[in-house]
């Protein structure tokens, strides 16, 4: 099982605690026999990274705020001094004003439409750009994207908007690197109780209707997560780019409430 990353480096950035989609994704790659690196946002979340990282048997836990485009310079000028080569890399991250997932998405003011593209959207753009220098021999990425993208789900409003333009990003950048053999893939997960979700207004809500109508009829795990980005971000994925996995428990297949379902 250890040779599916065996040799392989790669950055996870958006680890935030041990209920990050990020921790189910590096706690994957690393039983496989990836080598790690970490980002973090901020001196407050270093705390908790750096023995999360620890666990892993990881040291590289390096700051960057993919807002600012020094941070991020800086963050692969650091990687590239420790590793020289990066073979793929993890971005889960997104934002947005809490006070804007709720209420009318036609309410969303223009400040955080335009910070919440930057943050959620544009930051993986911006990565690709310095990541491709470092992926000679090719590579793979990976982003976290909701189907609150493809179809109208309760209060994800401007994020909906968001993750659609990151869909699409992740086909232009999947075009523009592939020549050089680097995929670009999107995971499309189920809702999971994490920090980021905890924003959303009525996220039990969100979490109970997808269990009870879901095709397995119950939610993903971090471990989902972590199981299908192993695929594509080994050899496994090696014919598979500008992708959306779904890791929903199929609920993006389903057309009504389930029969079964209870009334809520
Ligand atoms: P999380 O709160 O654990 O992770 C979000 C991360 O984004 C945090 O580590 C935070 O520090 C980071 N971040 C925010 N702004 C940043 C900035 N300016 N610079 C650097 N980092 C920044 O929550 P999560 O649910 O694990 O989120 C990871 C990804 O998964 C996000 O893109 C999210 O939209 C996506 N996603 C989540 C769900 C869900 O239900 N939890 C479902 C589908 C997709």
């Amino acid at each position: 099982a250890e040779s599916l990353m065996a040799g392989k480096r790669g950055l996870i950035m958006g680890l935030a605690n041990d209920k990050s989609i990020a921790w189910g994704i590096a706690k994957t790659l690393a039983e496989h026999g990836a080598e790690l690196a970490f980002s973090y946002q901020g001196e407050a979340l270093k705390k908790r990274v750096d023995p999360l990282a620890g666990q892993l048997g990881s040291d590289i836990v390096l700051p960057c705020d993919v807002g600012d485009e020094a941070s991020i310079d800086d963050l692969f000028a650091a990687l590239k001094e420790r590793w020289g080569g990066l073979d793929f890399i993890v971005h889960a991250i997104g934002f947005s004003d809490k006070n804007e997932l709720r209420g009318r998405y036609v309410d969303t003011s223009r400040g955080n439409f335009a910070m919440s593209m930057d943050i959620s959207v544009y930051s993986f753009t911006a990565i690709m750009q310095r990541a491709e220098k470092m992926m000679k021999e090719g590579g793979s990425a990976l982003t976290l994207t909701y189907y609150g993208a493809e179809k109208v789900m309760p209060h994800y409003n401007v994020m909906g908007v968001a993750k659609a333009a990151l869909e699409a990003s992740v086909q232009y950048l999947a075009e523009d690197l592939g020549k050089d053999g680097i995929r670009v893939n999107a995971i499309s997960a189920g809702p999971i109780k994490t920090l980021a979700a905890s924003g959303i207004g009525d996220f039990r809500y969100i979490m109970k209707w997808n269990e009870y109508n879901s095709p397995m009829r119950r939610n993903v795990t971090i471990e989902d997560v972590g199981k299908a980005a192993l695929f594509l971000l080994s050899d496994l994925g090696s014919g598979t780019t500008g992708e959306n996995l779904h890791v929903d428990a199929g609920y993006h297949v389903v057309g009504m409430k389930a029969v079964d379902a209870p009334d809520m």
